[in-house]
């Protein structure tokens, strides 16, 4: 069925997807985020227009992923598998000038293990309202709402990247617009699994993240690297990280909250700060805590 929708949906015809098509077999699933949060949210079907006479050859990459997907952000089943390569070198540009910062803030947390679990991207500070653009030019191929990313939107450029903006409060483009480097993608927002305004932004190859700071210097908005070479060791180092996000996990302590308790009586009663008890169980100081809850503590 997966690989049937992802043809209908190059075609533009309508593929009913279901929350299962999105999921695959435990074991090949790199992305956690995912699995619990991608659901079908009706708009986006209506969304996914892909003009039956645009033809395939436009689409940047195709050759590399065989398909063209408007509606599913990620192919977790793995454009991975069609990469058959030694090492792919990736063009990022002609000038170490040619990256696009995506808003102007700073980053405000890096790509990797956080809260016990992947963060496969950067997060980048802005305030809602603050325009978003397209890192490199390309077109979009995913503009929707969804659980855990909110109002996103996804570019595929033509070296084969795919870069993600999330949490946004406005989407100005639609799947198939072409965009230029730094061209206008929407406003940056809160929305989706996000606990203020920021931009989540994620560089994929082959539906596998990639950390972006390997790739840009987002401090000063240059490219590190005017080639980058993608191997296979790009993805054994996610399936590596996911073992260490379930082992991680195993480890955890939690306190069940009773009558009575307060974050700040948790706090003490533990040797944490609040500000870290927030951070890990992502709830604000202002949270009520109920009864039964559970809070993790280290
Ligand atoms: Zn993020």
């Amino acid at each position: 069925m997966l690989a049937a929708a992802l043809f209908l949906s190059a075609f533009g015809l309508q593929a009913q997807t279901t929350g299962t098509d999105i999921g695959g077999p435990e074991g090949l699933d790199l992305f956690e985020e995912l699995n619990e949060e991608e659901g079908t949210d009706g708009a986006s079907v209506l969304e996914s227009t892909w003009d039956v006479n645009d033809s395939l050859t436009f689409i940047p990459g195709y050759d590399m992923y065989c398909h063209w997907n408007t509606d599913v952000l990620f192919d977790r089943l793995g454009s991975a598998k069609h990469f058959d390569h030694d090492t792919l070198r990736l063009q990022l540009g002609e000038h170490e000038c040619d990256l696009n910062m995506p808003c102007t803030g700073g980053i405000t947390s890096n790509f990797g293990m956080r809260r016990g679990r992947m963060h496969y991207g950067v997060d980048l500070d802005l305030e809602t309202g603050d325009t978003v653009r397209a890192a490199f030019a390309g077109m979009v191929r995913i503009s929707k709402y969804n659980k855990t990313f909110g109002h996103v939107v996804v570019v595929r450029h033509y070296n084969g990247l795919e870069t993600v903006y999330a949490h946004l409060s406005k989407r100005s483009v639609q799947p198939g617009d072409l965009v230029e480097g730094g061209g206008v993608l929407g406003l940056g927002g809160n929305t989706g699994r996000s606990y203020g305004s920021h931009l989540h932004f994620e560089v994929r190859f082959l539906d596998q993240p990639i950390d972006p700071a390997l790739l840009f210097d987002l401090e000063h908005g240059s490219l590190r690297t005017l080639e980058f070479d993608i191997h296979k060791g790009n993805f054994a180092s996610m399936a590596a990280a996911k073992v260490a996000a379930q082992k991680s996990q195993g480890s955890r302590k939690y306190h069940v909250v009773r009558r009575g308790d307060t974050l700040y009586a948790l706090a003490r009663r533990y040797g944490v700060r609040v500000t870290d008890l927030c951070r890990i169980n992502g709830i604000s100081e202002r949270s009520t805590l109920s009864i039964g809850q559970r809070i993790r503590y280290n």
